[in-house]
């Protein structure tokens, strides 16, 4: 859904857009807006809430975190964790870089959509902030400096 705000409404969406967006720093905030999607997989990720899945099919293997903020549910996705010395896919814990995701719902928010000012303001809010704000203890790469996005 895309439409013009007016000034009032404009006023109003920042304000739920800082809702959204409180937990992060100004700098945090960059750091997504400015990466390329890729993250480095945390060390320790079952400590951490990740579960590793791997459905041993024709689907790469992937971490998940489960989100809830009251009776709303959602997830952050590492998908497809590439270990950058070999290439390889990534064993279950092993350092490694993986494509972020946030679902919501059944909806999956791809990176560049994460700091959408409709999405921040909407329903979604509180529960978005949270993976916004787990998204933020991550090493967040940039295209440049991405051995997957430079390879
Ligand atoms: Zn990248």
């Amino acid at each position: 859904m895309i439409r013009r705000a007016g000034a009032a409404e404009d006023q109003g969406m920042r304000t739920a857009l800082a809702r959204a967006l409180e937990g992060l720093t100004v700098v945090d905030v960059e750091r997504i807006r400015t990466g390329c999607g890729h993250v480095r997989v945390p060390s320790a990720p079952a400590a951490r809430g990740y579960r590793y899945v791997d459905l041993v099919g024709e689907e790469p293997p992937f971490y998940v975190r489960r989100l809830t903020a009251g009776r709303q549910t959602g997830s952050i996705m590492l998908h497809a964790p590439i270990e950058t010395t070999s290439g390889d896919e990534a064993e279950r814990g092993a350092p490694g870089i993986a494509r972020a995701s946030v679902s919501i719902d059944v909806n999956t928010i791809p990176w560049s959509g994460l700091l959408d000012v409709e999405l921040c303001s909407g329903p979604w809010a509180t529960l978005l902030g949270d993976a916004l704000e787990e998204l933020a203890a991550l090493e967040i790469l940039e295209p440049t400096g991405c051995p997957l996005c430079t390879a």
